[in-house]
């Protein structure tokens, strides 16, 4: 980290400053210019406060040179990372990751996932513990939904992903495979450090409003308490566009891969909100290199309780997970 001086400052108050920063366990490599003095800061800096610093009368400006997450940086660990999930390895290939938006009955969870499983999926998804905009929508079959998954794997042997949206529940998931975090959680800190001493992978979806890197600070919570099996997930960010449900930011992929080891999961289905529009945009987020995609898949999307408008039926989800391996076929 950087901290540039305004001109003029003087000796007195520069050794307050230099003071000061030396307390928080920092070392400090001064360099005098012509008119600025520019302060190196050295040691980590991951806990200083930028904002705080540069809003001090003799700063001039304040530039981080190394970024605030580590755990999950690449400058941590150059190699990419591929997370076991019961014996799929998540971050080597392709990941297909389908299934309902959320568990119904049997006959729904148990169709859907010998059909996705016929096409080649490798992982199935499906809510229990639903978080609904409005609090009169269908809230997920809870205890009973996680039973019906583990029914599903059982029948098919198909990893599940699935919901969880508070730490108190965390003893039903015990055949869970991937814990999600959805989107409104992301930044549900105390739940992110708890989530810090479970032993499985996470998959953690991007916020409507966040940045890339408020994402990478979310993943080091989780890292930062042990747990270092964590899966980033684009689920689309809210923007002035309202012809999509959300924006999906393919940019991500790229940046993502300068910035992390971690594996990246593209969900076009909330992301777009219309079945339509998946297929491409799940190409596409073939073809721009990401790890793996997951997308709504629904027997009946008509009749679905939860995103129908976004969900496949099994055959399209097929005629996609084909298209899905020519295209990478083609990238890799
Ligand atoms: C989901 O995947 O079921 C879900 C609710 O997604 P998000 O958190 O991205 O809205
Ligand atoms: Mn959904």
């Amino acid at each position: 980290m950087i901290c540039i001086l305004k001109p003029g400052v003087t000796k007195d108050k520069q050794e307050q400053l230099i003071k000061w920063l030396k307390s928080q366990n920092l070392g400090v490599h001064i360099s005098e210019g012509e008119t600025h003095c520019v302060l190196g800061l050295i040691g980590d800096t991951s806990k200083v406060d930028g904002d705080l610093l540069e809003s001090l009368e003799i700063v001039e400006a304040v530039r981080r040179v190394s970024e605030p997450y580590k755990t999950c940086s690449r400058q941590f660990h150059p190699d990419k990372s591929v997370i076991d999930v019961s014996g799929v390895r998540v971050g080597e290939g392709l990941t297909v990751i389908a299934g309902p938006c959320s568990v119904e009955s049997e006959e729904q969870i148990i169709t859907v996932a010998k059909e996705i499983k016929k096409a080649g999926a490798d992982i199935l998804r499906g809510g229990a513990f639903k978080p609904r905009t409005s609090p009169y929508s269908f809230q997920g079959l809870k205890g009973e939904g996680l039973k019906l998954l583990s029914l599903a794997k059982k029948e098919t042997g198909l990893p599940i992903v699935t919901e969880l949206m508070d730490i108190d529940h965390i003893d039903l998931f015990d055949d869970v495979d991937i814990i999600q975090i959805g989107a409104r959680n992301m930044q549900n800190y105390e739940l992110l450090k708890e989530l810090g001493h479970v032993d499985k992978p996470i998959l953690l979806k991007r916020g409507l409003a966040n940045t890339i890197e408020e994402l990478l600070m979310s993943a080091e919570y989780i890292m930062a308490g042990g747990n270092e099996r964590v899966i980033l997930c684009e689920r689309g960010i809210r923007t002035f566009e309202r012809a999509t449900r959300n924006t999906l930011d393919l940019s991500i992929i790229p940046v993502l891969r300068e910035k992390t080891h971690l594996p990246i999961i593209i969900d076009p289905s909330h992301a777009t909100g219309k079945a339509n529009l998946v297929p491409p945009m799940a190409l596409a987020a073939v073809a721009a290199g990401t790890d793996g995609v997951m997308v709504e898949v629904h027997n009946d999307p008509l009749h679905a309780l939860c995103d129908g408008a976004q969900s496949l039926k099994p055959e399209q989800f097929a005629d996609l997970a084909r298209r899905m391996m020519i295209i990478r076929e083609v990238v890799s």
